[in-house]
């Protein structure tokens, strides 16, 4: 088979198949040949190991991991990409594609079934930017037995998600991600390097799954509350942002902020993981009291 970042290459197959990319699907394909290689080995792809891919497109990454790891599973939601992906890859006998909606199918189910003779399994993949953050959420906070999780995402999202918490540049994913996870950029991805090329540059990111928390939150939908009110308001001073939204009342709010020894008129951007664990804990504190 010819190589699938290939132009040339691209263009027969979807000539010979009809294929017309769909925008709305997030339909950008790799054509650099450099990347899938560096994705797939700097993602885990190795002997014995299964990897779960989400969206293969026409198979030019799933093509990488299968050479690398015992066995692919690759999640298409597009129909008209099926028979593409039997012909393109019919040479390797360990992949498998599924047909549906990464946001829908049940993937511990999909990992108990395909990966149960793997030593271990890891997530590889070129998402597709519409769903970058509800997929990587998915992914993270189902506590998948995975031990990490490479993607390619748009290279703003990647500074975010790698961000360190408490800088300006941090947000309510990057907290969520750090929380399950230990993210960083492993490379940069020009536009050009797709077909057709996206309005931005993108990045490849890998999330280390944590085995324990690296805090103790006290309650974890409480903290995902208080991170949520927080940053949902991130301009506004804590005791603010905590009370719109009818999360604490004023004087819980007071309590807490308090307890964990944070001045009132601080805002959430400005706190680490220590400090919003603290805070979590005495909001649950207060919680229970009322209880
Ligand atoms: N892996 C290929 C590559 O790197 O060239 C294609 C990546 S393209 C950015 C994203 C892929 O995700 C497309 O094949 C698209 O059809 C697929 N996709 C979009 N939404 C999806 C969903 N909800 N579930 C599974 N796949 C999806």
């Amino acid at each position: 088979m010819a190589a699938l970042s290939d132009i040339g290459t691209i263009k027969d197959i979807m000539q010979r198949h009809g294929f017309a990319f769909s925008k709305g699907l997030g339909q950008n394909f790799l054509i650099n040949p450099s990347v899938c290689p560096r994705m797939a080995e700097m993602g885990g792809a190795q002997d014995e190991w299964g990897v779960l891919e989400v969206g293969p497109g026409i198979g030019v990454l799933t093509a990488e991991l299968a050479k690398r790891a015992k066995k692919v599973v690759a999640i298409e939601l597009d129909d008209r990409l099926l028979p593409v992906l039997a012909e393109t890859l019919a040479e390797y006998g360990n992949v498998e594609i599924v047909h549906g909606d990464v946001m829908k199918l049940d993937l511990h189910q999909i990992i108990a079934e395909k990966f149960s003779d793997c030593a271990g399994v890891t997530v590889c993949a070129n998402l597709p930017y519409y769903i970058t953050s509800p997929v990587i959420m998915s992914l993270l906070e189902n506590h998948l037995p995975v031990k990490a999780v490479t993607v390619m995402v748009q290279k703003e999202a990647a500074e975010r998600i790698c961000a360190a918490v408490g800088s300006r540049e941090s947000g309510a994913l990057t907290v969520a991600v750090n929380y399950y996870s230990q993210p960083e950029i492993l490379f940069k991805v020009s536009r050009g390097s797709f077909m057709p090329p996206p309005n931005v540059d993108s990045a490849v990111i890998r999330m280390t799954v944590r085995e324990t928390p690296p805090f103790d939150v006290g309650d974890e939908k409480l903290f995902f509350g208080m991170i949520k009110a927080g940053f949902s308001q991130r301009r506004k001073t804590l005791s603010n942002s905590l009370t719109s939204g009818g999360f604490l009342s004023r004087s819980d709010a007071a309590s807490a902020l308090n307890a964990a020894e944070i001045p009132l008129n601080t805002r959430i951007e400005a706190l680490g993981m220590d400090e919003l664990a603290k805070l979590s804990r005495s909001i649950c504190n207060i919680k229970q009291t009322v209880i």
